[in-house]
């Protein structure tokens, strides 16, 4: 019989076999006898909506398993098994199933370590291995970033560490104490070194410098995508084995597609900062009103929320973390001698009560007897039997007399005592709110830091325009610091501030502000100031610190600033001020430095 061709003589065929076999006519059979007859292939139709509604049930509860849905609707938009393969093969991949080979990696940890490198100390391997440790927050991380500082320790030629070059690379300056090697020396603060031997070309510099920053610097920022990580590696091996700039330039597609990859990535990391801040955010406004009242929390939680309306910076963050711990070490050394006032205390006032009743008790046995004696007295039959009760009535009494007097100046001394505790617990208190303030000021100097500044220069405006009087503020700017610090040392710039500081402030008034707005730039707030009599003040500060010298090892060095001054205007916000204050200053160093100069 001839191969039926018809659609519906092949439906008919179909049904005739199905009744003939005697099969069950369901759809599956029925598929199955109709491919048979034309000798077609069964292809399986996507099953889109199960999966759909697979993809709605997925969690998503880390960035994995987000990553792993987002691919897999990848997957079903394009409609083909092989994405959902990729997908769960990756999943799988990434699911533990293999364990980091962390004994491998520490053996060539140490091996690479050992291994001298040209231009990389064993300094600054330690000091990247330390970097590693400290930005990695869970194994897996701290896995694959180490592995990528070990691999590219084994990519660097193996040198004598000297030979060093620069020129080709930027100029980075650092001042970590892990970076002692020769001149020429790069360090970029993290987990990558970028110094090459002297011999390479410029083409093959570039080469290295492009494998460098894919090896060291892409493959770590990615590393939270382990896909992209281990492509950013392989262009890096690629680029390093091409012999031309053809076989270079074969690379640019695949450098191009990451670079794409690794935008999205940055963007979903700024994204996924941006709702954490937003999330800090929500919870500083929260805490803060559950707060108001308590002075312990109150400064920690304004520098937290100043931190995080500002762009923040690791620096930043360093440094309110520094300040933070101080504060707080201060706070619980004061909670805990707080607190054990506090039980002095407490226990004076019961041994107080305890003293207290038992003068009472002797008072009251007192008053027992000398109800018997008034009843004996009452009894008496005659003068020797009242002598013999007057008697005991005299004992009785200046014991009494006695007693009440030993227990009144006990109850003195205690009186006292209680006072003084009372007093350091008020102390005490006040402390403890104080030290919270202590974000607000400057460490070295005393002054007020920036914060500090900003809060005051707020209420001072705002008294200001209250009160309808002046506000004037002037920023000055140390002379010729920098050859202080170079001719003295460091320690001795430092000194020079807090001598500075001290001088000024003992020479403005004592409703005038000191903030150290920077490095060596002060700002003076001065109230109710207009601008004539603010640049009298501050040439008096002048004249002052001629007078008292700075000492260093007994030689007198004298500190001189350029200062400038403004005063506010009706229509302008104090940085508007202090912008013209700024102008200003520069104005006095180009005159010749050493003096007053109004806005
Ligand atoms: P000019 O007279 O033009 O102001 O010159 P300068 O040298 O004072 O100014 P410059 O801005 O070039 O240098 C300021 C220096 O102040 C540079 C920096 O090392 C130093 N410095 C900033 N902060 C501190 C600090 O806290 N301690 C010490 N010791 N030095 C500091
Ligand atoms: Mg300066
Ligand atoms: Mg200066």
């Amino acid at each position: 019989m001839a191969k039926p061709t018809q659609p519906s003589e092949i439906a008919r065929e179909t049904l005739r076999r199905l009744a003939v076999n005697k099969t069950p006519p369901t759809p599956d059979n029925y598929r199955t006898i109709y491919h048979d007859i034309t000798g077609s292939q069964i292809v399986e139709p996507f099953p889109e909506r199960s999966l759909k509604a697979l993809h709605a049930s997925l969690p998503r509860a880390t960035p994995e398993q987000v990553r792993f849905a987002r691919q897999f609707e990848t997957a079903i938009a394009a409609g083909n098994w092989e994405s959902f393969g990729a997908a769960l093969t990756d999943l799988l991949g990434k699911s533990g199933a293999e364990p980091l080979a962390w004994s491998t990696l520490i053996r060539e940890l140490i091996q690479q370590f050992d291994t001298h490198h040209a231009g990389l100390t064993a300094a600054k391997k330690k000091e990247t291995v330390e970097h590693v440790l400290a930005v990695s927050g869970t194994p897996e991380l701290l896995f694959s970033r180490l592995q990528s500082a070990v691999r590219s320790w084994s990519h660097t030629p193996v040198g004598d560490n000297t030979e060093l070059v620069s020129g080709v690379i930027p100029e980075a300056s650092s001042s970590s104490p892990a970076s002692q090697a020769g001149p020429g020396t790069r360090h970029t603060g993290g987990a990558a070194t970028y110094e090459q031997p002297a011999e390479r070309g410029d083409i093959g510099e570039l080469q290295d410098l492009i494998a460098q920053l894919l090896d060291n610097t892409l493959s770590i920022v990615l590393a939270e995508n382990p896909e992209l990580a281990r492509e950013s590696t392989e262009i890096a091996e690629a680029v390093r084995a091409a012999h031309n700039a053809g076989e270079l330039g074969a690379l640019a597609g695949r450098l191009k597609k990451l670079g794409y990859r690794a935008q999205y990535v940055a963007e979903d990391q700024a994204e996924l900062k941006s709702a954490l801040l937003h999330l800090v955010h929500l919870i500083i406004d929260n805490v803060s009103e559950l707060v108001v009242d308590d002075h312990w929390l109150t400064g920690q939680i304004s520098v937290i929320r100043e931190l995080v309306n500002e762009p923040i910076n690791l620096r930043r963050l360093d440094d309110v973390e520094r300040r933070m711990k101080d504060v707080i070490v201060k706070q619980s050394s004061l909670k805990k001698s707080l607190s054990e006032a506090q039980d002095r205390l407490k226990l004076m006032l019961a041994t107080f009560v305890d003293r207290l009743g038992d003068f009472s008790e002797a008072t009251s046995g007192y008053h027992d007897k000398i109800e018997t004696f008034a009843e004996r007295i009452s009894k008496a039959n005659d003068i020797a039997d009242l002598s013999d009760v007057l008697d005991e009535v005299m004992r009785e009494t200046r014991t009494v007399q006695i007693n009440a007097a030993r227990s009144r100046d006990e109850m003195t001394v205690m009186r006292a005592r209680v006072d003084d505790a009372e007093r350091e617990v008020t102390r005490l208190q006040s402390e403890l709110a104080h030290a919270s303030e202590l974000v607000r000021y400057d460490p070295l100097t005393g002054a007020l830091n920036r914060k500090g500044m900003d809060e005051s220069m707020e209420s001072e405006v705002a008294r200001a325009r209250r009160h309808g009087g002046s506000l004037s503020l002037a920023m000055l700017d140390i002379d010729n610091f920098k050859k202080l610090n170079d001719s003295l040392g460091h320690a001795a710039g430092d000194a020079a501030l807090v001598h500075l500081s001290q001088v000024t402030r003992e020479a403005i008034r004592p409703q005038d502000t000191l903030a150290r707005y920077g490095g060596e730039e002060f700002v003076v707030l001065l109230p109710n100031t207009p601008i004539d009599d603010a640049v009298s003040a501050m040439v008096r500060v002048q004249r002052e610190l001629t007078r008292q010298f700075f000492l260093h090892n007994n030689d007198k060095v004298l500190i001189t600033f350029s200062c400038g001054v403004a005063e506010l205007r009706n229509e302008e916000t104090p940085y508007d001020a202090l912008k013209r204050a700024d102008e200003a200053m520069y104005l006095a160093k180009r005159a010749g430095k050493n003096r007053v100069i109004p806005a």
